[in-house]
């Protein structure tokens, strides 16, 4: 006999289990066990563990069945002593509720049956007892539907195929000439379990089960089946829960409140959950079953007499018909509406949390069906940890561990009216690149953006090119690429809604259209974007402006006082770096140069410099660039006055700045007086197989040094103007995509002899620091080395990730959404760090280059350093900072603030 408890049992202000077993018992179960022990009336009930649920996926349903028989038998005898009723009983029949309750809770994505232990005898039995026969036979009517469509499978799978129940009341309904199923007789009721119980038979070839304890292992084990449904794993997916998990099952007596006008169900919340405003609010209907409270046939009633006013006050209803038609449930039951006021009191108070119930009034009395912490939004989040703090319920460090950081990406983009999205009728979808919402007028080429008010950059993929229309366009659509595809990682820098790699649509730039299955779109057309969802609508959709609340600075500077790392941003605008600051960034971790060769006339110069055959060509060329260069610097260092800046020399292939189209080589042919030809020559010289491994990053510095000395001279020229101001930078000279000393130390040589120049000339000296970016694996390998020359190290674990997998960032779009369907990856590894394989390299980097340079400074820029479980690992392996785009800045900061509380 196995010592194994797979059943705990609860019921009559007793229970086995209790609130902190969640991971066994589920939020639901560890819940109900909880609310019985503080004396919250609950219909008794068992729950079978998630440990279980584990068993079964391993064993299968026989050997389950054997292992868990004893206990749930039991537990349905703990069940007929409290109620005083029996399972099957003709007389007297206990009937009970199956549902799912997974450690966190996953609204709606498993099944549950209701009313089970119903079959031609045990209906008579309810009739009899309830002295309602109607009540009986509507009850025993939504059974053999729930129990045919969740454990028979006669759920249609897509929601535009009816339910064949559904089908047969409306045949019914049709018939009889009536709209409303309250209008259906006990005689319709009786006619439709008959139709049911044939179609059943009809097309499963199964005959509905009338014994009450087939019925109850069939629900448990769909129940269990349902964890690895479709939506559940898509769920999961998304909020990252592990399949490991399993859910458990709760077994509990039925209450109803469907037993005529004194009885009642419905949902509540102890605080709001879209504001946080801490009012008692929910809905609910008299004589009904709880999910035609969600069903939204019949319309809910408000809780509270508040609540009502409110609710009519918008639904533009008179205070009459609201009064009449429409009363609270304070107003109608005020008995048992003090008893719930009071029970919400009780249970917020000792869960100290938001809680949201489900409750039913079977016949005046009041059940507890649930209770949970509440799901809410990002500025209700953080009001209520404010409020709750504010009211000495939870100390400062609850607070902070109460955010979810990446939810507060919804207070700084705008987002979309929560009316007109109702409306809105989605064409494609692809990754959320980058959140917020944002409606415009297609453009398919960067440099016509500006061509409507208000446009959406719609291509295949971007290039940094395109940078200057990214910027003017509203939103950014690209058909492939992936999270950090370049449209991606720039929209994200830019704060700007973007979604990538929408697979399903087909782009043709010469015809200027957009088709997406059949459906196609012009320049000009309106499409609207939400980069949190990666959804895109057709036509126009309002969008509002985010409102910060001051709690939102109050929470932000809990979380500075916690954390220990830094947290910097990635940007190479002044702009950018002022926007980053005001959201709290401490210096730059990252400024991509190269996006500033491409603005107005500089790319000329710079495609001269790279079309140059010999250096000297490329020193004049790169005459003309450094005055841009230069000025470039003291606009960010100003923007950053007092804060580190990070700078990173010239990394990008050098084909991605050269004129591919004929016009424009022309052009330059021209400039430089060479023939076009000759232009073109260059260009396919240029062309590379493997760009993102080829003639890019340091190699650049090493086989042109020019242009190593002309970005140190602008960066250190800079600095030394500003000190002329009063304004103190300490620049640290990135070089980046290094894999061996030597390469370093030749362009440390160049840097430092560059800056001695420069300071000789000027008379004048500032100090600076020379690092490297660590992004190839080698770099991590040998960083005792690399820490030998490199005074700080920053992690570009960008490109860290794409040679240590050695999945091309750019194409991952073609593989990686099989991958995670599949489960081969549990996260994009681009945006959630794989810690298990590119993790080793990081800490073996960080250990290896202090044990050469004990206080040797090390970051991370690569874009998980706004990503929070990556946040919480820079912080365990000992990172000095975390550096990200300028709108994960918040949340890096209590990312790393809840990484030091942990
Ligand atoms: C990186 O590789 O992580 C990085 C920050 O550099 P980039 O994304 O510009 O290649
Ligand atoms: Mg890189």
């Amino acid at each position: 006999m196995s010592k194994v408890k797979r059943v705990y049992k609860f019921g009559n202000k007793e229970a086995e289990g209790k609130a902190d077993m969640k991971n066994l018992l589920g939020g639901k179960g560890a819940n109900l066990a909880e609310m019985n022990l503080i004396g919250v009336p609950v219909p008794p009930g068992f729950t079978i563990t998630t440990d279980a649920c584990i068993e079964y996926n391993r064993l299968g349903k026989d050997k389950s069945v054997e292992l868990l028989q004893k206990e749930v038998e039991n537990g349905i005898g703990h069940l007929e002593k409290i109620m005083g009723m029996k399972f099957g009983d003709k007389e007297n029949p206990l009937l009970v509720s199956v549902r799912s309750g997974a450690r966190v809770s996953m609204p709606g994505m498993m099944d549950t049956v209701l009313n089970l232990g119903l079959n031609d005898e045990t209906v008579k039995g309810i009739a009899k007892k309830t002295e309602n026969e109607r009540f009986a036979w509507d009850s025993y009517r939504r059974f053999v539907q729930m129990y045919g469509d969740v454990v028979m499978g006669l759920k249609p799978a897509s929601k535009e195929d009816a339910d064949p129940f559904e089908e047969i009341i409306d045949e019914l309904k049709e018939s009889k000439g009536i709209e409303l199923d309250t209008e259906l007789t006990t005689d319709d009721l009786k006619e439709l379990v008959e139709r049911f119980k044939a179609a059943v038979k009809n097309i499963t070839g199964q005959g509905f089960p009338a014994d009450p304890w087939e019925q109850l292992w069939g629900a448990i084990f769909v129940v269990f089946d349902s964890w690895m449904n479709p939506r559940a794993k898509y769920y999961r997916a998304l909020n990252q829960i592990p399949e490991e998990w399993g859910t458990a099952v709760n077994v509990q007596a039925m209450v109803y409140g469907n037993m005529g006008n004194t009885s009642a169900t419905g949902v509540a919340f102890t605080r709001d959950a879209a504001t946080g405003e801490n009012i008692f609010n929910g809905e609910y209907l008299i004589n009904a079953q709880g999910e035609d409270v969600v069903a939204g046939v019949r319309t809910p009633q408000q809780i509270t007499k508040e609540g009502s006013l409110r609710w009519a006050e918008l639904a533009g209803i008179s205070e009459n018909e609201r009064a009449s038609k429409y009363p609270s449930l304070e107003e109608a039951m005020p008995g048992v509406y003090k008893e719930l006021f009071d029970t919400q009191l009780k249970l917020e108070s000792h869960y100290k949390d938001m809680q949201d119930l489900e409750f039913t009034i079977q016949e005046g009395k009041l059940w507890l069906l649930q209770t949970r912490n509440g799901k809410r939004t990002a500025a209700s989040m953080v009001k209520i940890a404010m409020d709750l703090l504010r009211e000495g319920k939870i100390d400062e460090k609850t607070a902070i561990l109460r955010q979810e950081p990446n939810k507060l990406d919804e207070l700084l983009h705008p987002v979309f009216d929560l009316n007109a999205i109702k409306e809105a009728v989605t064409v494609a979808k692809g990754l959320p690149a980058s959140p917020g919402a944002a409606t415009g007028q297609i453009v398919f080429f960067a440099d016509e953006a500006e061509k409507y008010p208000v446009s959406i950059l719609v291509r295949n993929e971007t290039s940094p090119e395109d940078l200057e229309g990214m910027h003017i366009a509203r939103g950014i659509l690209t058909a492939r690429g992936g999270m950090t595809s370049h449209a991606a990682v720039v929209a994200r820098g830019m704060g700007k809604c973007c979604v990538s790699g929408a697979g399903s649509c087909i782009i043709n730039y010469k015809q200027r259209t957009l088709t997406v299955d059949s459906k196609a779109f012009k320049e000009g057309d309106w499409i609207s974007l939400n980069g949190s969802t990666g959804e895109v609508y057709e036509g126009k959709i309002a969008t509002k402006d985010p409102e910060l609340s001051g709690d939102f600075g109050k929470i932000m500077d809990l979380a500075d006082k916690y954390r220990k790392i830094n947290v910097r941003t990635n940007a190479d605008s002044p702009n950018d770096s002022k926007v980053a600051r005001k959201f709290g960034a401490e210096g730059i971790g990252l400024c991509r140069t190269e996006h500033m060769f491409f603005e107005g006339d500089r790319i000329k110069a710079m495609r001269e410099m790279i079309l140059s055959s010999d250096e000297t060509g490329r020193r004049k060329a790169l005459e003309k660039l450094l005055p841009y260069q230069r000025e470039d610097f003291e606009g960010i260092f100003e923007a950053m006055k007092d804060l580190p800046v990070t700078i990173r020399l010239l990394d990008p292939p050098l084909h991605e700045f050269v004129p591919h189209e004929e016009e424009n080589q022309e052009e330059m042919a021209k400039e430089m007086g060479i023939s076009a030809k000759e232009v073109k020559q260059k260009v396919n010289d240029l062309h590379e197989f493997n760009p993102m491994l080829g003639h890019r990053g340091c190699r650049l510095g090493n086989t042109y040094p020019e242009i190593t000395e002309m970005q140190a001279r602008a960066i250190i020229e800079a600095a030394i103007n500003l000190k002329k101001k009063n304004i103190i930078t300490i620049p640290e000279i990135m070089i980046p995509l290094t894999g061996t000393r030597e390469e370093l130390k030749m362009q440390e040589e160049i840097v430092r002899a560059t800056a001695e120049k420069v300071f000789e000339e000027k008379g004048e000296k500032i100090e600076y620091l020379v690092g490297t970016m660590i992004e190839i694996p080698r770099a991590a390998l040998v960083a005792d080395k690399m820490a030998e020359v490199a005074e700080f190290f920053s992690f570009g674990t960008n490109d860290l990730t794409q040679m240590a997998l050695g999945y091309s960032r750019d194409d991952v779009g073609k593989f990686l959404p099989i991958y995670l369907k599949k489960g081969i990856l549990k996260n994009d590894p681009f945006q959630v760090l794989d810690q298990e394989g590119v993790g080793q390299l990081v800490e073996m980097g960080v250990e290896r280059g202090r044990k050469t340079r004990k206080d040797l400074k090390i970051g991370i820029c690569g874009e998980h350093g706004g990503e929070p479980t990556s946040v919480e690992f820079c912080h365990r392996v000992g990172m000095n900072y975390v550096s990200c785009s300028p709108f994960r800045v918040p949340i890096a900061r209590l990312a790393a603030a809840q990484a030091a509380l942990r």
